[in-house]
C-alpha cells in the first residue's frame, strides 16, 4: 500500500534537518544530505524515512509512504497510477455537476448513468448549438412530456442558455 503523507516535511534547523510526520519525528540529517535528497527527488522517489513498518518518500516536493519494502520505480509506477485514478475521479465530478444541472429542472426520471456518458461522448463535451462546454445539461429533444425517453437517440447536450432558449421557442 502507497499513500501520500501530506503531514510529512522536514523541519530546519541549525546545519541540518529532521523529517517529521505528523507528530512523528525522524533522525536529523546535515544540510547536505538535505539538499542532495531535494535534487534527487526531482527525477526520482527518494527514501527519506523508516520504521519497522513503513519507508517514507519525497518525489517532486510530496511525501507518500509505503509498507511494501518497493524499489524507487515501483513508488514512482504507484505515484503515477494514483495521479491517473485522481484525475478519472475528477472527470467523473464532472459528470455529476451535468448530472445536477439538469436535476435541478423539472422532476424528472434520472437518465441512466451509462446514456448520460455516451452522449457526453458522442457530442463531444459541448453544446450541440453554439459548442459551449460550460453549464451543459442533457436535453429531451422530444420533450419527457410529449412523450420523449431518456434514450441516447432522444438526448443531446445544451448548455443552460441555449437550453433556454429552446424551451422558449417550444412554448
Ligand atoms: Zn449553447
Amino acid at each position: 500500500m502507497l499513500r501520500e503523507d501530506t503531514n510529512a516535511r522536514f523541519e530546519p534547523g541549525f546545519m541540518r534537518r529532521r523529517f517529521v510526520s505528523g507528530r512523528r519525528e525522524f533522525a536529523f540529517i546535515s544540510g547536505g544530505a538535505h539538499r542532495a535528497i531535494l535534487r534527487e527527488q526531482e527525477s526520482a522517489p527518494v527514501p527519506v524515512a523508516e520504521d519497522e513498518r513503513r519507508t517514507w518518500w519525497m518525489f517532486q516536493g510530496r511525501f507518500f509512504w509505503e509498507d511494501d519494502g518497493l524499489e524507487a520505480d515501483e513508488v514512482r509506477a504507484l505515484i503515477h497510477e494514483r495521479e491517473r485514478r485522481l484525475r478519472r475521479r475528477i472527470e467523473r465530478a464532472k459528470d455529476m455537476m451535468i448530472a445536477e444541472g439538469e436535476a435541478a429542472g423539472p422532476r424528472r426520471e434520472p437518465i441512466p448513468e451509462d446514456v448520460r456518458r455516451e452522449v457526453f461522448r458522442r457530442d463531444g463535451g459541448r453544446c450541440v448549438a453554439c459548442g459551449s462546454d460550460e453549464l451543459l445539461q442533457f436535453d429531451h429533444v422530444i420533450p419527457v412530456a410529449l412523450g420523449g425517453a431518456s434514450t441516447l437517440g432522444n438526448l443531446q447536450l445544451l448548455c443552460a442558455p441555449c437550453n433556454r432558449d429552446k424551451g422558449a421557442g417550444l412554448s
